[in-house]
């Protein structure tokens, strides 16, 4: 309030100058005299005039960039918001993907990893759908302590989560999957009756060569998570796991 007031202080002093310059230079060139009487009128009209119209457009702008700010903050609240999912705070499925498909523009390397829950179905029918909650939430924590900063990571559904590993190689990949499996199997989940129930999660991971498509990738991935399952869950398999099985099977039936 000390700075409009201050303001509108300034520019009530600027009319009363710029005043009292015309008056005396047009009464001048009329060969008019510059009384007292004229020199307080050209002053205090000012000051009742200026001064509350100078008040009142600073406190407007004022006002006004206040509500911007807010408005700006709520845009960039809602915009988070709108990314995210609300029960994990990962990004939500488009977001993931939107995220993931600039990070492959600059980076021609990396790995998708697949993570699914295993066998949750089975925690919900058992525990009821605000317990599965919770186990999701403890495996999302999971996911979260054991993936490194520049990591995208995303639920892309119910019980499954996805994230790119921007330039990790094989070895990185391989090895932070196993680090995110690890971590939640050492997860402490105790249901209602106080017992542990483990939790685990299969993950498939597809390297990307730069010229994949997002859909191979993800169908890549997809096969390899379903392997891990078919393997026994709680593991991972990465793509040329697939591949190397795939060309066993050629040599066998060859
Ligand atoms: P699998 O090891 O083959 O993946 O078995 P699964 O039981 O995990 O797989 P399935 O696809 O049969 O079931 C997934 C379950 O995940 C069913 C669904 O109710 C549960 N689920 C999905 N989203 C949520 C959620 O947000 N909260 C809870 N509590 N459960 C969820
Ligand atoms: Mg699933
Ligand atoms: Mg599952």
């Amino acid at each position: 309030m000390l700075k409009i007031m201050l303001k509108a202080c300034s520019v009530t002093v600027a009319v009363v100058a710029v005043s009292q310059v015309v008056s005396f230079a047009t009464r001048y060139a009329a060969g008019q005299p510059f009384t007292l009487f004229v020199f307080l009128m050209n002053s205090i009209l000012p000051v009742l005039t200026a001064f509350p119209a100078g008040l009142y457009v600073f406190w407007q702008t004022a006002r006004l960039k206040r509500a911007l700010a807010e408005l700006r903050e709520l845009h960039v609240k809602l915009e988070a918001k709108a990314n995210r999912d609300q029960m994990t705070g990962f990004l939500n499925r488009e977001a993931f993907f939107e995220q993931f498909k600039m990070a492959r523009r600059w980076t021609d390397t990396g790995a998708l990893a697949l993570i699914d829950a295993d066998h949750f179905k089975k925690i919900n029918d058992t525990y009821g759908h605000l317990v599965g909650d919770e186990a999701l939430k403890l495996i999302a924590g999971a996911i979260d302590r054991t993936t490194r900063e520049l990591d995208i990571v995303g639920r892309i559904g119910g019980e499954e989560f996805c994230v790119f590993l921007p330039a990790a190689s094989r070895d990185d990949a391989v090895q932070i999957a196993e680090r995110i499996r690890i971590e939640v199997e050492r997860l402490v989940f105790q249901p209602d009756d106080g017992k542990h129930y483990p939790l685990t999660i299969s993950i498939g991971v597809a390297l990307t060569r730069g010229h994949h498509l997002t859909s191979q990738l993800m169908r890549q991935a997809d096969r390899c998570l379903y392997d891990a399952k078919g393997r026994g869950r709680n593991t991972v398999v990465v793509e040329d796991a697939l591949a190397e099985m795939a060309e066993r099977k050629t040599s066998e039936t060859g």
